[in-house]
């Protein structure tokens, strides 16, 4: 499966793909952590993306579709992908295109989410990404809780930070670019065919259900449930093997012969005993 999921800022992207990833097992690919990772390790594009990305501008067309490309070069995509944040103008959009008719892997879906301008500057002002692991959470919708209270990197509780870009001025500012640059992509993938549109509000498991359902994946209807396939498999395989049931020896010929002469006489063969004795019962009686 091949998808690109399209939306503002703060429309659950990030969260919707990692959710996403645990369930389809297709990795996730976000060209925001893939430029954020560069910035934090000082290389070269991390130098030259990090103006436009603090100013909540795109960053430059050749630098994401370098970066795009050396991604999609790796073998992990070979049986799908997510791709969260990427594309954002049209010509990165054909740039995909082309890229992907190259590889032989045309996309198979363009999922919008649609959520509502205040609920999306509600929704950056509560993110938090854990500074360990790169979950990404949320204070007021989707706080660490359950299985996901410890960082599976450290073992400890997660280190929320909030990025740097997620403060009210460039908010605003991508929120901005988003309709002007990206917004344009909706008609652009609907005239494909490829778009797929879904309410992105509300309650979070029922987001990633209308997101399965418009994927048309049947296995993330009870995204809430442990799999339980899983956990019966090592249920059985914990279980002492039960014994095949032990086949009947067959009757010997002979044996068979006398069972049937027995039947056409009207009942089951006698034990031996029970037949001497009767048999000494009617001598009696005769005598
Ligand atoms: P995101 O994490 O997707 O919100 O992206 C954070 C920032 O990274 C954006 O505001 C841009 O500055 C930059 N960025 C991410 N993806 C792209 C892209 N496809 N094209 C240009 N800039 C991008």
């Amino acid at each position: 499966m091949r998808i690109v999921l399209l939306g503002p800022p703060g429309s659950g992207k990030g969260t919707q793909s990692q959710r996403l990833v645990e369930r389809v097992g297709i990795p996730q690919i976000s060209t925001g952590d893939l430029l954020r990772a560069a910035v934090s390790k000082g290389t070269e594009l991390g130098r030259r993306a990090k103006e436009a990305m603090d100013s909540g501008r795109l960053v430059d067309d050749s630098l994401v579709l370098g970066m795009i490309r050396e991604r999609l070069g790796e073998p992990d995509t070979r049986k799908g992908f997510i791709l969260d944040g990427f594309p954002r103008n049209l010509a990165q959009a054909h740039a995909l295109d082309h890229l992907l008719e190259a590889l032989k892997q045309p996309l198979d879906a363009v999922v919008q989410l649609e959520v509502d301008y205040g609920e999306l500057v509600r929704r950056i002002s509560g993110r938090r990404t854990c500074a360990d692991c790169g979950r990404v959470f949320n204070l007021l919708t989707s706080p660490p809780s359950g299985a996901n209270l410890r960082c599976p990197v450290t073992g400890e509780p997660h280190r929320l930070v909030q990025r740097p870009d997620d403060n009210e001025a460039t908010v605003s500012e991508r929120l901005r670019v988003y309709d002007e640059k990206t917004r344009p992509l909706i008609d652009f993938y609907r005239a494909r065919g490829l778009l797929r549109v879904i309410d992105a509000e509300g309650d979070l498991d029922a987001v990633t259900r209308r997101l399965a359902q418009v994927l048309g994946v049947p296995a993330l209807r009870a995204v809430a449930k442990p799999k339980r396939p899983a956990r019966r498999k090592a249920k059985r395989a914990a279980a002492p093997r039960k014994r095949p049931a032990a086949r009947k020896k067959p009757a010997s010929r002979a044996k068979a012969t006398r069972q049937r002469a027995s039947a056409r006489k009207g009942g089951a063969r006698r034990p031996k005993v029970a037949r001497k004795k009767s048999a000494k019962r009617s001598r009696t009686r005769r005598g």
